[in-house]
């Protein structure tokens, strides 16, 4: 849309406006709209977040057997479009949180919001190695649900020790002849069950104490550089593709200035109130520490019944 037609564009009022639409977001909407509050949910555009990139969720409670990441996402939506809540795959721009209500421009219209309830979600850290962002898409890829599939009996490599990595790392023997993992320490960070999955699987190798330092190919991934942190030796390693779970970054750059933040997280107490009376924090945008699918939807559920308060009190 251009700026002139936009500058036309008459501000849609609404109650609640939710950003994101992942675990957070959509525990919030169901909430709402359950308040008759008619929510309106922004999704970005990582429709589902970041549980959307994931291929099986097995902490998600309710599901003996698992649930698929974009079926529990689209799972999500459905519940809480049931009860009025209406999700735009559209994203924020700007927000201006110095008056109420709210102002918040976003690719394709104007809002107007009572409350805000922001749950942007975090993305993917890069290694930010040489050859890197080049080689991303050609080779190069931070979600083996995405793309593993490309790596049919191919090598590959993962870089870090997390969940996500060993997670990741497991799914992609489905197509892989073999998966290396590269990790920076000697221990792993990830929880026990994926550890020793991960140790059990015969298709899975560990690299300890290395870090990639570049990433070489023309037109695909074709071998890395690695460095061993405690020898500093150095040596190629052949792959077909590199995937990296380095940890998250959360998307919260938008309100910078305008909220109180610690390390890039918007500081929430334990209601979900930012420092903005009105605005309201929930999932990875503002959970440095748990990051789970279920304790994101916890704080969105939270955040949700905070932002109905605030909006009855101020009715009283
Ligand atoms: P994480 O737990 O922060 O782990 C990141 C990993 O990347 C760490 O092992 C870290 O090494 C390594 N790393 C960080 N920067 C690096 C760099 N520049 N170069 C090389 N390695 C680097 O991130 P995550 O695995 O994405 O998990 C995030 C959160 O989601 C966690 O709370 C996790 O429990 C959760 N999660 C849960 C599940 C599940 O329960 N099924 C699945 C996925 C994620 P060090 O260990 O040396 O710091």
């Amino acid at each position: 849309m251009s700026e002139s037609s936009k500058a036309k564009l008459i501000p849609e009022h609404v109650k609640v406006l939710i950003l994101g639409a992942g675990p957070a977001g959509l525990s919030a909407a169901l909430y709402v709209a359950r308040a008759e509050l008619e929510p309106v949910v922004l999704t970005g555009l990582q429709l589902g977040g970041q549980v959307s990139l994931t291929n099986t969720i097995e902490n998600y409670p309710g599901f003996p057997e698992g649930v698929g990441g974009v079926e529990l996402g689209e799972l999500f939506q459905k519940q809480a479009e049931r009860f009025g809540a209406r999700v735009q795959f559209d994203s924020a721009q700007s927000v201006d949180l110095s008056t109420r209500p709210f102002k918040i421009v976003t690719d394709d219209a104007e809002y107007l919001a009572d409350t805000l309830i922001i749950s942007t979600g975090a993305s993917p850290n890069l290694l930010n190695i040489p050859g890197e962002t080049n080689l991303t898409g050609r080779g190069v890829s931070y979600c083996a649900t995405c793309d593993g599939w490309f790596f049919k009996d191919k090598k590959v490599v993962v870089v870090g020790g997390g969940d996500s990595a060993l997670e990741e790392g497991l799914f992609l023997t489905r197509y892989a002849t073999s998966v290396t993992i590269i990790h920076r320490r000697d221990g792993f960070r990830a929880g026990a069950i994926l550890q020793k999955r991960a140790q059990d699987n015969p298709k899975i190798k560990v690299i300890w104490n290395t870090a990639v330092t570049d990433v070489i190919g023309v037109e695909k991934v074709e071998s890395i550089k690695i460095k061993n942190i405690k020898t500093n030796d150095i040596d190629s390693f052949k792959t077909d593709g590199l995937f990296i779970f380095v940890g998250h970054t959360p998307n919260t750059q938008m309100f910078a200035n305008q909220l109180e933040m610690e390390n890039g997280y918007i500081k929430v107490n334990h209601r979900g109130h930012t420092s903005v009376p009105g605005v309201f924090a929930a999932g990875e945008s503002a959970d440095s520490w748990f990051k789970q699918v279920i304790t994101s939807a916890g704080m969105g559920a939270a955040a949700a019944m905070e932002a109905t308060r605030f909006l009855e009190q101020e009715t009283v």
